[in-house]
């Protein structure tokens, strides 16, 4: 599914930081791996490399079999869209639309109609647990149902690859091993799954660890 090849990435800011260097790694089809690291290491910044969101600046990013390299935004929203769901610590639901709207949101873009976007989100709002709160706001929501809906918005495309950045960064520990369980489930219907984590119960919760430091993989 993902392979890494000696990538390099620098931020140039006031002074340059070079943040990654020569990350070599594999992800096959259907495993469920976490990265691990210190904070400031790395990880958001490789896992955005993986997500398409960020470039690099050396080094290959085969996604897939297809080279990832210097992509237009437009190619790099066609393949986000394509084959990627994304899960992040603060949840990044849209504050003004209910549970069912956000899940529905990312098939606002592929010319669906309405009913069939709303049946739909529907169905994965089901497949969480969280139908009873489809119309309900975030702000109505506990941050474990937040992320549920969440999870359930990143799947509704049906991608190959979920990357979840801290998914439990801002949970209880209780809510945490109910997001990590989701996520494993969704691992068994075939999904490629990278999760980010200093958390060491949610890394052993996958197949294998991924650590980071000095911008390499240990
Ligand atoms: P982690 O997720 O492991 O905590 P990050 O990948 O977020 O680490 O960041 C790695 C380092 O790069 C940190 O020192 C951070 O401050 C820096 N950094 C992250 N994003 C940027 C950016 N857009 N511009 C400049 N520096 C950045
Ligand atoms: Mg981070």
């Amino acid at each position: 599914m993902i392979t890494l090849n000696n990538i390099h990435k620098t931020y140039f800011g006031a002074a340059p930081l070079h943040v990654l260097k020569g990350v070599t790694m594999k992800v096959e089809d259907g495993e469920m791996i976490s990265i691990m690291g210190a904070s400031g290491s790395g990880k958001s910044t490789l896992l955005n490399i993986l997500g398409i969101l960020d470039n690099y600046d050396q080094g290959d990013y085969y996604l897939d079999k297809t080279l990832i390299k210097n992509l237009s935004e437009t190619k790099a929203a066609e393949f986000r869209n394509k084959y990627i769901g994304f899960v992040f610590q603060n949840f990044n639901l849209i504050s003004y639309k209910t549970a069912l709207e956000n899940v529905a949101l990312p098939l606002f873009y592929r010319n669906i109609s309405r009913k069939k976007r709303n049946n739909l989100a529907m169905e994965y709002l089901e497949k969480v647990g969280l139908a009873p709160w489809s119309h309900h706001f975030p702000n109505q929501l506990s941050g474990g149902q937040k992320q549920r809906v969440a999870i359930a918005r990143a799947l509704i495309t049906q991608p190959k690859l979920i990357l979840a950045d801290e998914p439990t960064g801002a949970l209880d520990s209780v809510t945490s091993y109910e997001v990590i369980d989701l996520l494993k489930e969704v691992n068994q219907t075939g999904m490629t799954v990278v999760i980010v984590t200093h958390e060491q119960f949610v890394a052993e919760a996958t197949h294998r660890i991924i650590r980071i430091r000095d911008g390499v993989i240990d």
